[in-house]
């Protein structure tokens, strides 16, 4: 057993998401991220047909935890000019494992949430043409908000919401979970031949059409039906 008081300095707080029902926390292991996983995103980026999944991350420490009734916010990150948005529907992971089957995956999962994967979308697309790792885009401080996570008993048919993000009130995105082009039981099982999966593992499932830039002042609303909505503020 390591002693505590003998870290160098004060290690950093558990990232945790609030659990819809419960008192408990749901301790955020590592973040996951697909790639272009709805037809008309992947189209709206360049590419067509069904490519394999792929998979990105960021770090555990990007989550911003948006309570239930409450507005989150964020600020502007540096360097880009273009900070775009990308609502999610998000899988937590409860019970860990490696080579996953689809047909097993809703064995691991304990619950859902409504995210947003935020993206400096001009340096992803610099990263892109030069064939470069899309962290500085991707991997950004406070680019995963997320609201509380509900246990998959209380979720409803997660694979089949609507899923939608307003800013100023106009629709930006709105589709279905159902849209998916590899699906939740389909990621588990691919992400889980690249990665042993761990309890506190979140997926960011991947995002529809309709990714747009936001501005400091905007405030967006997501949700994800029968999940609850989310409300971010970009300052
Ligand atoms: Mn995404």
């Amino acid at each position: 057993m390591t002693n505590p008081s003998t870290y160098v300095f004060t290690p950093p707080p558990v990232v945790s998401v609030p659990v819809v029902g419960s008192s408990a926390r749901y301790a955020v292991h590592r973040v996951y991220c697909v790639g272009r996983n709805y037809e008309e995103h992947a189209k709206e980026m360049g590419f067509t047909g069904r490519e394999p999944p792929f998979f990105f991350l960021k770090p555990a420490d990007a989550v911003v935890v948006v309570d239930a009734g409450t507005t989150g916010t964020i600020p502007y990150p540096s360097l880009t000019k273009n900070f775009h948005h990308e609502i999610e529907l998000v899988v937590a992971i409860g019970t860990g494992g490696k080579n996953i089957l689809a047909a097993d995956a809703h064995k691991h999962i304990y619950g859902y949430a409504v995210g947003l994967d935020m993206t400096r979308r001009d340096l992803q697309g610099e990263m892109k043409k030069a064939g470069r790792p899309w962290c500085i885009g991707k991997a950004v401080d406070h680019s995963a908000p997320i609201g509380p996570i509900t246990p998959v008993a209380q979720a409803g048919d997660v694979n089949n919401a609507e899923l939608y993000v307003q800013v100023g009130g106009v629709d930006r995105q709105r589709s279905n979970v159902s849209k998916l082009i590899w699906n939740v039981a389909e990621t588990i099982e691919h992400l889980s031949t690249a990665w042993e999966l761990m309890p506190g593992d979140l997926i960011y499932t991947g995002t529809p059409e309709g990714v747009a830039a936001v501005v400091t002042g905007d405030t967006m609303v997501g949700g994800v039906a029968g999940l609850g909505e989310l409300h971010v503020k970009v300052v």
